[in-house]
């Protein structure tokens, strides 16, 4: 790993281009691991302590003091490597990457570097409806450091060492994605499945989940142009934002003239920005070299059997479950394996209603739709599975039509006490599944407008439309518009 493990780049005759360039991204992520102690050390990894009240002589690296391993941080690590289909080594190194910050008082990280413990693996998800899929060269184990603080001191700054030693996973992709809008639907993946599996709280504002975005830009075909690496992500939102304004300031600049230099950037949220923080380091400046008070990570496969064992279903193999067992789609089944909530609510409301198609289409249309204008959770949803269940079994047997539902789902989000049957009844909505008292309906319509009749048998269709919203305005929408189609068609016909 010492060497660029760049690959070949995979050919991307799909990739979309800006201003004539291919944008090339990598992502290095940074997973908090879910432990209640440190990497090396039993002090806490609770947010938000004061400052320097959870770190402890190991984390501080003193004398006489050594680093030992947290096996919880080590099966995150594995269940990671099972979640994503990687090899899981059965022996991976610790190492010194010695620098020396004011964050950093020991002068070194504890990092992997030459083997880490997981190596390969894939992300795959769907960019809208089209389905792409990101390699990762490696996930390894390594200590956060602390922090500097800067706003309550005049002319001089804090450290608050808290933070040092917490166990993160650094998680590397290859130079797959091709657009900020690809980059931003892998981090969105990438945070769905080390939330699924419970490995990391996902919590972006706090740093549990922070992304560095290395962007580069070439004409398409043409050798990798040289990266900058964007540090720090940790919004959806600025990470779309930071990408997209990099990859402007890359393009102006060579087609000033200028090559572009490799270096570290941060994104300045206020101004929309990209800023160069510091010439980028090469491995080499590090001095990695194996950590003398930490033996080799040694995982047998009895243990990586056993973690395995001790997994819920995965987000993919839950999707192809979905898409299987309930006939729908790999797209729907993906949107409602989002979070293992969404998909709970999914099962829960077909096991009520008996139609997973419908179930789907509600769940990810009407529902999503009111959830997001809420911003509410799907765990907060006013609406419970049990009701949309009763509502999609009205639909199916013919009580209700699409449009009624639609008033009786509203009525529930306003009072999700109601039942659905009482609803239907006390608002008029049920469905005129009577087909003699339609019939009239029609006679009546056809009746009092003979020039449509005329049009329509002259061959024009919107007559025929025009005919139909008449029947169904005169039926007070209680109509069943297929029903109205059928008969209507039917008596034109003779
Ligand atoms: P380093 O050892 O300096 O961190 P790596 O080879 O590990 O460099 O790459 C770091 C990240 O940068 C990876 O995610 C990789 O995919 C990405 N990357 C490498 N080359 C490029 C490039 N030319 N443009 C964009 N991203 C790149
Ligand atoms: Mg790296």
């Amino acid at each position: 790993m010492a060497e660029s493990t760049t690959p070949i780049l995979l050919d991307r005759p799909d990739a979309p281009l800006v201003g004539g360039y291919e944008v090339i991204i990598g992502f290095e992520t940074h997973a908090q691991l879910s432990t209640q102690s440190k990497i090396f050390s039993r002090a806490a990894t609770a947010f938000g302590a004061e400052p320097n009240t959870q770190a402890c002589a190991v984390d501080l690296a003193l004398p006489g003091t050594l680093p030992v391993m947290n096996v919880g941080a080590v099966e995150r690590a594995i269940q990671f490597g099972l979640a994503i289909g990687a090899h899981v080594a059965p022996k991976s190194i610790f190492a010194r990457k010695n620098y020396f910050y004011p964050d950093l008082p020991k002068g070194y990280q504890i990092s992997q570097f030459e083997i880490p413990v997981v190596q390969g693996g894939l992300i795959e998800f769907f960019l809208q409806e089209k389905k792409m899929s990101v390699r990762l060269v490696r996930a390894h184990l390594e200590e956060d450091a602390g922090k500097s603080l800067h706003e309550d001191f005049i002319g001089q700054s804090g450290i608050d060492l808290n933070r040092a030693g917490t166990p993160l996973l650094e998680i590397v992709t290859e130079p797959d994605m091709r657009s900020s809008a690809e980059a931003v639907a892998y981090a969105k993946e990438l945070h769905k499945i080390v939330t699924w599996i419970g490995i990391c709280d996902g919590n972006m504002q706090e740093g549990s989940f922070r992304c560095d975005a290395n962007v580069s830009v070439r004409k398409p075909g043409g050798p990798l142009g040289t990266r900058r690496e964007i540090k720090n992500l940790n919004s959806f939102k600025f990470m779309q934002q930071a990408i997209d304004f990099e990859v402007r300031w890359q393009i102006e600049q060579i087609e000033d003239g200028h090559a572009i230099e490799q270096a570290t950037v941060l994104f300045n949220p206020d101004t929309g920005e990209t800023r160069a923080m510091r010439s980028k380091e090469d491995a080499a400046e590090y001095r990695y070299f194996p950590d003398p008070d930490l033996p080799p990570l040694c995982i047998s496969q009895e243990w990586i059997a056993d973690v395995r064992s001790r997994m819920a279903e995965l987000p993919r193999a839950m999707a192809a479950r979905f898409a299987n067992s309930y006939g729908l789609s790999e797209y729907d089944a993906t949107q409602l394996t989002q979070s293992l909530p969404l998909a709970a609510y999914f099962e829960a409301t077909t096991l009520v209603c008996g139609q997973p198609k419908l179930a789907s289409n509600w769940i990810t249309g009407e529902l999503a739709r009111r959830l997001n204008a809420q911003d509410l959770s799907i765990q907060q949803s006013p609406l419970s599975a049990q009701k949309l269940g009763d509502l999609i079994v009205r639909i199916g047997d013919g009580t209700v039509s699409n449009n009624a539902a639609r008033q009786v789902f509203d009525a529930l989000w306003d009072a999700p006490d109601g039942s659905v049957d009482a609803i239907i009844e006390a608002r008029g909505l049920r469905q005129m599944n009577d087909a003699g008292a339609l019939e009239k309906i029609i006679d009546d319509v056809i009746a009092a407008n003979p020039k449509n009749v005329e049009e329509y048998r002259a061959g024009k269709d919107k007559a025929f439309n025009a005919l139909v919203g008449q029947i169904m305005k005169a039926s007070k929408g209680k109509a069943n518009p297929q029903q109205v189609n059928d008969l209507l068609r039917a008596k034109l016909i003779t």
